[in-house]
């Protein structure tokens, strides 16, 4: 099935629509709530949830099928589910990256029960990001000493076969929208935190599974909210969990351990095969917003990019923004890439990863470049050229950072297993 250059409609028509929430909705809040860290954007988040109510569903979360509603018609096959997300979240990142994670719906908690989670347990956790209040989920891997390598991970849960509950104890760490996914707010719905632990610490990875443990559960405590360098609107937690009970069903999968088997952590990694190449599409949509505002600020001091003439004849600031343009365009084209092969659901490790590490380098190289070329302009707090270098990194950072995702690409090339090649 060849790759289809032309953007089908409803992509086009996405862009459209987003291109005004990001200029309308998003750019004029972006330097508050960048001054004002922790405070939650609550009419971007309410006309958000209507918006995406009215249009084409309650979340960015795929359709099961893999196919979205657009203009009251289902979409024809071949599914465009996931490229369609990538290009909305691009254009989202667009507007601001911060805001953008804090889009109402299932984000990285709902990609987990869709990764790992059997159809019953799918019915029943994503059903809610319809509901009629804005709501989020979150998914907790990371803990001190277990990001990169999470298989680490120390927080235990232990079946009761009293009462047919796992009881869940240990921290976890840099959970994005934690708190809006596991705090009471009035103004949202009930949210749930996917949360990763062993159920066996001899068996190693094949001991992991995850475990939706929903909004209010008692002994679940956010113990803080990061202050960070950029996405500074986004919340990120740090929680505890203190003998925390979920029934036993809130197992996503199978609780059967299977000894050097990976099967609980393969849910993990088939959480990253979807989310990586979307992050990467983040990642790009922030670099764009950059590069068309140096194009801005260039045109109007008479500095126009003369394309189609040679090299050589170019001024230096004309190559270094057709060499940007090149470097997006590449990066977009893995997103599209690894996206299609998730339509069509064939196996996208490595792409998913070679589309996340070019596009980290990108959008932090760009970004900075922009800075750099803009000078003080670019410096300033007046413009958001600095807010988005600083937002850019993160997207070279969390969900496998560059080191590791390169690592996955070294193993998928070369066959190697985690063991062999880390
Ligand atoms: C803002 C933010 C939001 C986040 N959101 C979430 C979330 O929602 N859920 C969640 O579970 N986690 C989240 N994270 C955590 C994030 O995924 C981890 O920080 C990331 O995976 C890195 O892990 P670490 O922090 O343990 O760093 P480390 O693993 O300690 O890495 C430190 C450095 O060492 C390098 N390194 C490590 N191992 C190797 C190796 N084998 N070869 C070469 N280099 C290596 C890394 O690339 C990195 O440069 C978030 C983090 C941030 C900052």
């Amino acid at each position: 099935m060849p790759i289809e250059f032309e953007a089908p409609k409803p992509i086009l028509q996405t862009q459209f629509i987003l291109k005004t929430v990001a200029d309308e909705m998003m750019r004029p809040r972006s330097r508050y709530f960048d001054e004002h860290e922790h405070e939650i954007p609550w009419d971007y988040i309410e006309f958000m949830h209507l918006a995406m109510k009215a249009s084409s569903g309650s979340s960015l979360a795929p359709r099961e099928n893999g196919t979205r509603k657009m203009d009251g018609e289902k979409e024809k096959h071949p599914s465009i589910g996931y490229q369609l997300i990538a290009t909305q979240i691009e254009s989202l990142a667009y507007g601001d990256l911060g805001m953008y994670h804090c889009l109402p719906g299932g984000a990285l908690g709902a990609a987990a029960v869709h990764a790992a989670g059997t159809p019953e347990q799918k019915e029943k956790f994503l059903a809610r990001f319809k509901d009629d209040k804005p709501t989020f989920a979150a998914m907790c891997i990371t803990e001190a000493g277990a990001g990169s390598d999470n298989s680490a991970i120390r927080t235990r849960a232990v079946l009761d076969e009293k009462t047919n509950e796992w009881v869940i104890n240990g921290e976890k760490i840099f959970v994005t929208g934690g708190d809006k996914s596991f705090s009471e707010y009035e103004k949202l719905g009930k949210g749930f935190i996917v949360v990763w632990a062993t159920i066996d610490p001899s068996a190693g990875r094949a001991g992991m599974r995850a475990f939706v443990v929903e909004g209010g559960t008692p002994g679940v405590k956010i113990v803080r909210l990061e202050h960070k360098l950029g996405i500074r609107v986004s919340d990120t937690a740090a929680i505890s969990l203190v003998d925390v009970r979920v029934p036993s069903d809130h197992l996503l999968g199978s609780p059967v351990v299977v000894e050097r088997s990976t099967s609980g952590f393969k849910g993990a990694m088939a959480t990253f095969d979807a989310t990586r190449p979307l992050v990467a599409a983040s990642g790009i949509g922030v670099a764009r917003a950059a590069l068309e505002f140096l194009k801005e600020k260039l045109a109007e001091n008479g500095v126009q990019i003369r394309y189609g003439l040679p090299r050589q004849k170019l001024s230096n600031i004309e190559r270094e923004v057709i060499d940007m343009e090149i470097m997006l365009k590449s990066a977009w084209l893995m997103v599209i890439k690894a996206t299609w092969m998730a339509d069509n659901k064939k196996p996208n490790a490595l792409e998913a990863s070679m589309s996340k590490v070019k596009s980290g380098d990108v959008a932090t190289k760009i970004t900075q470049k922009v800075v750099e070329i803009l000078g003080p302009l670019g410096y300033s707090r007046e413009f958001l050229a600095e807010k988005w270098m600083r937002d850019a990194k993160i997207t070279d950072i969390y969900e496998g950072t560059g080191q590791i995702n390169r690592l996955v690409v070294a193993r998928q090339i070369l066959g190697y297993s985690g063991s062999e090649l880390r």
